[in-house]
């Protein structure tokens, strides 16, 4: 769907608006992989390098999880811990005001990093009824590993993380999600060309020279 209006644009040369929009609009990758595939880690290492802001759609949630006077307090909280996906509307409003206010002060901030979303079915619909000409998403960064990598490093990452899901009954429920609700919108975009996959059990320099080699040629 994204690929047919970037098609249409790369035919021709494009007018002063279409550039000006282009400039505009909210350039996305999405970011994804299994709880503890390192998302973050590589989100955070391709910002110093990279014209590029992070949302991680976790720590939003997380932050709202935590703002006095939230009321969506309980349902993110109990969410998170059982390893379920937050109502989109939650989350895509949460997406949309991080953009809008990066965006805001630095107009030059339009590529965004979005990491950990979209999760499943019901976020991927959210995302087109928001964002749908709005933004356009580029392509899904896939951080390929496996499950048993996967738990390990979020089982050590939970003696410091102080996350609520960094344990083996959270994990047990997240890799389920994962696999169940994850993986079918990877390969959803993967039919339309747009994953750039990445083995992502090797250490974070080696994972990164190939994501640094996705994006140089992509951007
Ligand atoms: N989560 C969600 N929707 C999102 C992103 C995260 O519901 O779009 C919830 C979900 O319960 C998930 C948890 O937040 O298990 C932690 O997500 P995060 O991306 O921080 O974990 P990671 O995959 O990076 O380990
Ligand atoms: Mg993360």
């Amino acid at each position: 769907m994204f690929g047919r209006l970037f098609a249409n644009v790369s035919q021709r040369v494009p007018s002063l608006l279409e550039r000006v929009s282009q400039i505009m609009k909210p350039q996305v990758v999405f970011v994804l992989g299994g709880p503890g595939a390192g998302k973050g880690t590589q989100c955070s290492k391709i910002v110093e390098s990279y014209n590029y802001t992070h949302l991680s759609a976790g720590d939003l949630l997380r932050a709202e999880r935590a703002r006095e006077g939230s009321e969506d307090r309980h349902v993110i909280e109990t969410c998170i811990k059982e390893g379920k996906i937050v109502p989109v509307d939650i989350t895509i409003n949460l997406l949309r005001k991080a953009m809008e206010e990066t965006m805001q002060q630095d107009e030059k901030k339009f590529r965004f990093l979005i990491d950990g979303f979209p999760r499943n079915e019901d976020n991927l619909q959210g995302w087109t009824r928001v964002m749908d000409g709005k933004a356009d998403v580029k392509f899904v960064l896939f951080f390929d590993c496996g499950n048993e990598v996967c738990i390990n490093r979020c089982i050590e990452r939970g003696k410091s993380s102080g996350r609520i899901d960094d344990n083996w009954e959270s994990l047990e429920k997240r890799i389920q999600t994962y696999l169940q609700s994850t993986r079918p919108i990877i390969e959803l975009y993967e039919k339309h060309g747009k994953v750039r996959t990445i083995d992502a059990s090797r250490s974070v320099d080696e994972v990164f020279a190939d994501v640094k080699a996705v994006l140089d040629k992509e951007g």
